[in-house]
């Protein structure tokens, strides 16, 4: 059939690409853009970072908005549908359900990211935040502009910057892990404890293998308590324990629902016309050879536009697959990642984690190069990228990390 209406719910990164995509592909049939948040789609990944960050004459951050609503009008050509959760899809009739209302599609693109896990029985107390949304990053930043003794549950990537935020502030801040090495599932367990040093080498209280036994307060957060009893004084508590695929709208559509929404390496859902991108999409990736969910801005980005080109036309759909990437700021840190952790084998190939504050680690799947971390080493983690990609040995990538090594070291004698 030929598509004359593309349906996008979820407003955000994935689902505006979606948008852009089929505007570049010469789409000129109708679009709306269905998003639950009344904001214009919005970048998620400065709200845990710069937009935390102090201003001079405490001067509020510029919310970071990807296009003005002039551009979505004029020059995408899209309604916008916005602070309107999509609340259920019949595939039978092409119809997005909004309460008692139908929105019809002729190809449907499903990009509703992730939700913040919650911490239970914390929902009725002020000064409790998750971090996924701008009225989450405006809350936590007004909480640390008024100078609150900051608890941070989970020393995951979002709950670590926030942390690094905090302390950047001068606050008083302490960080809570339930596992005994933070990241182990993002970094491996042997590069998630070197990364979560980073903490306390610049003075953030971590304390791990801890859970949380209850947050408490009269209306507001006054304590954390923890398993073993301790009792950390809070004002503020950022619950970073993860995000889940944000399906529920989706139950008893008939789209297969498991850890996100399940679809193939074209990111289709197998349910005509309809299709799946970004944080919400376990799809086949043919580049790893594995099906995945990631949480990371590029793949969603380059995700959204996918599903857009191949719901368009279905007839010559192509397989999205990467090297997953993903990085994170922590103080003056840049964590940056490609690939996967599942590794046999981790190998610091350059720098040393106790001493140095810039290190290369590889990591080897068999004989081959399956991932690579670097911390402030923003030149190399592209070329490791391309050697995955290229599904380079083990050997050729020992290699290559040794002749970069060597460069490197002529490089500082040089500067000498
Ligand atoms: P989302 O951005 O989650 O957007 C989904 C949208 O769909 C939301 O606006 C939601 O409200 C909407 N929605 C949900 N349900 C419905 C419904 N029923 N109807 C209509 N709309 C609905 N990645 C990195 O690689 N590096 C980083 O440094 C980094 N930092 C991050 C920092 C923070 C604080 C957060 C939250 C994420 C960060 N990420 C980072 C991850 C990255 O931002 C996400 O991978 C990306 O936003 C995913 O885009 P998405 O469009 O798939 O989903």
């Amino acid at each position: 059939m030929s598509v004359e209406r593309l349906v996008v719910v979820g407003a955000s990164l994935a689902g505006l690409r979606a948008v852009e995509a089929a505007r570049k592909a010469g789409f000129a049939g109708s679009i709306t853009l269905i998003g639950a948040e009344p904001h214009l789609p919005y970048d998620r990944p400065p709200l845990s970072k710069a937009f935390l960050d102090p201003l001079a004459d405490g001067a509020e951050p510029e919310h970071p908005f990807f296009r003005s609503e002039k551009v979505y009008a004029d020059e995408l050509t899209v309604e916008l549908m916005l602070g309107e959760p999509a609340t259920g899809l019949d595939t039978e009739r092409r119809v997005v359900r909004i309460g008692d209302r139908e929105v019809p599609y002729d190809a449907l693109v499903i990009a509703t990211g992730a939700q913040a896990r919650t911490l239970p029985g914390t929902q009725h107390l002020a000064g409790v935040y998750g971090l996924r949304t701008l009225d989450d990053a405006v809350g936590i930043r007004a909480a640390m502009e008024a100078g609150a003794r900051t608890v941070v549950i989970g020393a995951g990537f979002i709950g670590s910057e926030v942390a690094s935020a905090a302390k950047k502030r001068g606050l008083d801040v302490t960080v809570v892990e339930a596992l005994p090495t933070p990241l182990a599932r993002a970094a491996g367990a042997q590069m998630g404890a070197a990364i979560a040093a980073l903490h306390e080498r610049n003075g953030t209280r971590l304390l791990c293998g801890t859970g949380v036994q209850a947050v408490t307060g009269e209306g507001v957060v006054e304590r954390v308590i923890l398993d073993d009893g301790a009792v950390v004084e809070a004002d503020l508590a950022v619950v970073g324990i993860g995000a889940v695929p944000a399906v529920q709208w989706l139950e008893g559509s008939g789209l297969t629902l498991d850890n996100g929404i399940v679809c193939d390496e074209k990111l289709y859902t197998g349910v005509p016309g309809v299709y799946a991108a970004g944080d919400v999409a376990n799809w086949v990736n043919g580049v790893l050879e594995r099906r995945q969910r990631l949480e990371h801005w590029t793949s969603a980005a380059e995700q959204g536009a996918a599903a857009a080109r191949n719901a368009l036309d279905p007839e010559n759909a192509t397989a999205y697959g990467t090297v997953p990437y993903f990085w994170s700021d922590w103080y003056d840190s840049r964590i940056q990642f490609v690939g996967s952790p599942e590794a046999d084998e981790v190998r610091i190939v350059d720098g040393d984690v106790n001493r140095d504050g810039r290190w290369v680690a590889l990591y080897r799947s068999g004989d081959r190069l399956i991932g690579a971390l670097t911390v402030n080493g923003p030149t190399e983690i592209m070329k490791y990228r391309g050697l995955i990609m290229k599904q380079a040995s083990w050997h050729e990538a020992l290699a290559f990390a040794a002749t970069r090594k060597e460069r490197a070291a002529a490089r500082a004698a040089v500067a000498v």
